[in-house]
């Protein structure tokens, strides 16, 4: 059997980490097991769907690197086929219409609520004849709902076991608005038989949805799919997932300067964990070690400074080369050659936590600084001795010559002229190059100026003090 799975995001909002998550388990199954990965658009809600958020669900998946094998599949084009099962299903008997107006509906809920019921569909329509039907039909509004067996039904789910579902308290339920409007439940259904899914995996707010579904499978001789439900996502406080708990579009967090690599790992530890204590883990390595039989049940506790965490590590890994086309120089115009900002990018990332960190925190390369004397003072030392230092450095600057002017030439002058005190030398040289009290090594910081700018900002530095 060829495994067969399919993320089906319905376009009514920007993929988030859940969605992103749902996608990459379903990939990383396909991939694993030689399989087929389906990208299917559930875009049936015609007041909630939005071309908008199709192409941004599309743009992130790419982006992310998760790619799909068929699709994307629009059900929008495919309401023929819909109507044509519900059709079969009404013919059955299986369907019927319905016209309780909501006003209805909702009195017969209340009705209920009071006699300590829980509310269902009571089955006013269920039995209604052909020739009514027909009548009101032309005339009224309706909905089409499936009947449901009066009993308690046992599903499986591939890693909570049986499952019961007491159809009696769910009552028939609506499968389509209109013969051409088809609800979720029945779409999905008809869509998963008809393009061969073996496999549902999809999160845990849709395991009720289930049993309705098997009934469906079940009314047209279908063979239902194994149905996975991933566990839910919820915030440090335990509740649901929402924008508080720091989550957002992936969208927004590539705007933020995050690394796909970052957020696929991330997502891949909410609800699974690779072989031993291993928390970094690569697509290609996920793939390797991804076994449905090892994904969590319990909820998983969404922790956004992990994120963080890894986003640092996949940019230490990234070469300058690979970043450089990542960043946005717009506002940092400047004459360096290739080499130097290599060397930039290289200086930048390591304090970075995103790609947006990295070039303000190199900014003083690019545009004028300035500072007070008393940030050149090292610890007690008197402004005259960092004066003289300062003048020292200089002088030995000056006797380089400037194709040796490298980091290791000048950490070398540095060392020795400052011994045992290299706060006295380090420090001043680091905030006449950077105006900052943190920076790359001020050594780093003047291969990057080169001689002349280095020694124009050490005289910069002299006439402050
Ligand atoms: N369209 C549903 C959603 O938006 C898909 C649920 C499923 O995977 O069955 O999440």
């Amino acid at each position: 059997m060829v495994v067969r799975v399919r993320f089906a995001p319905s376009p009514t909002g920007y993929l988030h980490l859940g969605g992103a998550r749902t996608a990459l388990f379903n990939y990383l199954f396909a991939k694993a097991e030689n399989g087929v990965f389906i990208l299917r658009i559930e875009d049936t809600d015609k007041e909630r769907s939005r071309r908008e958020f199709e192409e941004d669900i599309i743009d992130s998946l790419n982006w992310l690197g998760l790619f799909w094998d068929e699709g994307p599949i629009r059900q929008s084009e495919r309401i023929d086929l819909y109507e044509k099962i519900i059709k079969e299903l009404i013919d059955k008997d299986l369907a019927y219409y319905c016209f309780c107006s909501k006003e209805e509906l909702e009195l017969r809920k209340q009705e209920q609520l009071t006699r300590g019921e829980v509310p269902r569909y009571s089955g006013t329509c269920r039995n209604l004849d052909k020739q009514t039907v027909l009548k009101r039909k032309e005339k009224e509004n309706y909905v089409i709902r499936l009947k449901v067996p009066e009993k308690i039904i046992t599903f499986k789910d591939f890693l909570r076991g049986e499952i019961k579902f007491d159809f009696r308290q769910s009552g028939d339920f609506v499968i389509a608005k209109k013969e051409k409007e088809p609800l979720y439940v029945l779409a999905n259904t008809v869509d998963d038989h008809y393009q061969g899914i073996t496999h549902v995996i999809r999160g845990e707010e849709f395991i009720l949805t289930t049993p309705k579904q098997l009934l469906i499978y079940q009314y047209l001789d279908w063979q239902p799919p194994i149905f996975v439900h991933l566990p839910l996502v919820l915030g440090q406080d335990r509740s649901k997932l929402s924008k508080r708990h720091g989550a957002k579009s992936i969208n927004e967090y590539r705007q933020e300067g995050y690394l796909p690599e970052a957020i696929l790992n991330f997502v891949a530890l909410l609800g699974w964990h690779p072989a031993g204590d291993r928390e970094i883990i690569s697509l290609e390595e996920m793939i390797k070690e991804f076994k449905l039989e090892k994904l969590n049940k319990s909820p998983t506790i969404f922790n956004i400074s992990k994120l963080n965490y890894f986003n640092r590590h996949y940019l230490k890994t990234k070469k300058p080369e690979e970043l450089i086309d990542l960043l946005d120089f717009s506002t940092y115009i400047n004459n360096y050659s290739y080499e130097k900002i290599l060397k930039i990018i290289e200086l930048g990332k390591e304090r970075a936590t995103t790609l947006n960190d990295i070039l303000p925190s190199v900014e003083f390369f690019f545009k004028d600084f300035d500072y007070s004397a008393e940030m050149l003072i090292w610890k007690n030392t008197s402004r005259e001795k960092i004066k003289n230092n300062l003048e020292e450095i200089k002088k030995e600057f000056a006797k380089i010559k400037e194709e040796d002017f490298r980091a290791e030439k000048i950490k070398e002058i540095l060392d020795r002229l400052s011994g045992n005190n290299k706060g006295e030398y380090f420090w001043p040289l680091r905030v006449a190059l950077s105006g900052k009290e943190a920076s790359p090594p001020p050594f780093d910081l003047a291969e990057v100026f080169g001689k002349e700018k280095t020694i124009d900002l050490i005289n910069k530095a002299i006439e402050k003090l």
